[in-house]
């Protein structure tokens, strides 16, 4: 079966052709800059040069329509008929508690997906128009959702309930969700492979952390707690969010400076986070440099995103009683030598051995970076959420067939 995976955000599209008799990607691509002036397709298929397309594409439905045109491109394409595409499968980034796992998209999960635009204002109607392009550019071709946050739903209550007034759960679902649910179920299930070790039996605490971030505590390969919230705004400190913050510093800050709330949502999510302390960039590549530069802002932006990294491991052995393996994963987890470093070298507490020379080495597999001694297995996985919605989208399908 060939799969079509889509990621669909507001302004972009990116996708994935995958043929899953060997989970063999075909081709990949994105389209940039839709409902602007010049939009840019950038296809790449696997194994030959890049094309790069120039055009107006004003909407979604446009947008996936060139991407057809250019999987079925005699020239540059890898597909000889749209009629090789036997299933779309698309990122949602909000089931809420609807969805505890993936489905097939229907009237039905349209209607709830269109029910939870209020709690992910800015990437459900994205998703949504994902949706509808690929329905009309491919119509009875079964679609699969995936969603960031079903991984997390198995959390228990103490995990996922704020401790306000219950009423505001009861009438607006306000709790914890969690993000990059597929990532953190790919690489704890990697993991236990890589270790051979059965999945149930194993302790794991997954830090995705890239421009984003979150960990995820996965207890016997489910997740039991997440440092993300009702928003991807809680918990780490992040390349522009803020992370963890006494709440009251919002009404502070509003009055005091008089802002709106638009405004004051758009500083703690685009203008904090290593961003607002280094002065220089959310890209923590930029604050590495600066940092290795002896720039004190980047070197405190670092410290920051460090410690509270670490804390989270910390919080989340104590709320499993113990870990077995800590995973790196996402742009700095996989990438950040320095980074993982410092976390593991204050990690020793945990009997966590840190092997430098392993630390040290780049590769795009799993692997340990922990010496044979240690008690707790550190390794890097690199995550591959496309991979994910892929299997997924195959199995439903197959399923419901
Ligand atoms: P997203 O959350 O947008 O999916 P990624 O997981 O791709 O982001 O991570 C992007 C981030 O990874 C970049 O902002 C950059 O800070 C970081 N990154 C990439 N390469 C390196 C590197 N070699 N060293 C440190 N950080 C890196």
């Amino acid at each position: 079966m060939k799969v079509l995976v889509i990621n669909a955000g507001s302004s972009s599209l990116k996708y994935q052709l995958y043929n899953m008799t060997d989970e063999s990607v075909l081709a990949k691509g994105l389209v940039e800059r839709i409902g602007m002036d010049s939009s840019i397709l950038t296809h790449k298929p696997t194994g030959r040069e890049d094309v790069t397309e120039v055009s107006e594409i004003l909407e979604h439905t446009t947008a996936i329509r060139k991407v057809i045109d250019m999987l079925t491109d005699k020239e540059n394409g890898v597909l000889g008929s749209v009629d090789e595409i036997q299933a779309v499968g698309h990122r949602v980034v909000h089931g809420g508690e609807a969805f505890k796992e993936s489905a097939l998209v229907d009237d039905v999960a349209k209607a709830e997906i269109r029910r939870l635009f209020d709690l992910a204002p800015l990437h459900n109607p994205a998703a949504m128009m994902g949706i509808r392009a690929a329905e009309l550019n491919m119509p009875g071709v079964p679609q699969v959702m995936v969603f960031d946050t079903a991984f997390h739903q198995t959390m228990p209550e103490k995990a996922y309930l704020y401790a306000i007034p219950r009423v505001l759960y009861k009438k607006y679902k306000v709790r914890r969700y969690g993000a990059h649910g597929t990532s953190h179920d790919y690489v704890s299930k990697a993991a236990a492979e890589y270790l051979d070790r059965p999945l149930q039996d194993l302790k794991i605490i997954t830090c995705h952390v890239g421009n984003g971030g979150s960990v995820t505590a996965v207890k016997g390969g489910l997740s039991v707690d997440t440092s993300m919230g009702m928003t991807p705004l809680e918990g780490l400190m992040m390349g522009t969010r803020s992370g963890d913050l006494d709440p009251a510093i919002v009404p502070y800050v509003m009055n005091k400076e008089e802002l709106s709330v638009s405004e004051v949502n758009s500083m703690l999510n685009k203008h904090s986070g290593l961003l607002a302390i280094s002065g220089i960039s959310s890209d923590m590549r930029e604050i590495t440099e600066g940092m290795e530069n002896g720039d004190a802002n980047s070197t405190l932006a670092f410290e920051m995103y460090e410690y509270r990294l670490r804390k989270y491991i910390g919080s989340y052995a104590a709320a499993m009683n113990g870990v077995d393996v800590i995973v790196f994963t996402a742009g700095v987890g996989e990438n950040s030598v320095v980074l993982r470093q410092k976390v593991c070298e204050q990690l020793t507490y945990l009997g966590v051995e840190l092997d430098e020379a392993l630390n040290a080495i780049r590769s795009g597999e799993p692997r340990r970076i922990t010496t044979s001694n240690s008690k707790v297995d550190v390794l890097v996985v690199p995550t591959n959420e496309e991979l994910v919605i892929a299997r997924d989208t195959h199995r439903i399908v197959l399923n419901s067939q």
